[in-house]
């Protein structure tokens, strides 16, 4: 284990649960869900950005990876209301856009020569857009690439 970060753990002020959770994470042991449940309502914010870094690091070392992705906003209607968002709009608005799956579709086969590796599908949660309809449009964009995530 890093001396560094078994320093920082040992010097935590959280409870000795939450630091024998974070030592077994820094020796590279398997936690279980109650523990990192633990953690997360526990632990300082710093020390499980260190323990994060620290797992990272023992897996990939100091590779970082990206893909190449593209967004689709099948559109901004929606359901709620977060006090942050700027971006959705009520049903009927005139600012509001719904694209159809053949819509869509089509903007997915744009891409379909390029080198993308993710179709990235973001946008407001709409009322008459259930799990059967996601379903279907992932199934839908994957036969037009099958190799997008
Ligand atoms: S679009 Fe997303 S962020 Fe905006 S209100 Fe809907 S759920 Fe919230």
């Amino acid at each position: 284990m890093d001396a560094f970060l078994n320093s920082i753990i040992k010097s935590s002020t959280c409870d000795g649960g939450v630091r024998d959770i974070a030592l077994k994470v820094a020796e590279g042991g398997r936690i279980s869900t109650d523990e990192a449940l633990a953690l997360y309502q526990k632990a300082p914010l710093g020390l499980l950005g260190m323990l994060a870094f620290a797992v990272k690091e023992s897996k990939t070392d100091r590779k970082v990876f990206f893909n190449r992705n593209f967004h689709i906003e099948p559109t901004n209607v929606c359901v709620n209301n977060c006090r942050f968002c700027s971006y959705k709009k009520p049903k009927g608005d005139a600012q509001a856009w719904e694209l159809s799956l053949d819509e869509i579709l089509h903007q997915v086969k744009r891409y379909k020569d390029s080198r993308a590796t993710e179709c990235h599908i973001v946008g407001g949660v709409h009322p008459d857009r259930d799990i059967d309809y996601y379903c279907n449009l992932i199934r839908e964009v994957k036969n037009i690439i099958p190799a997008l995530w």
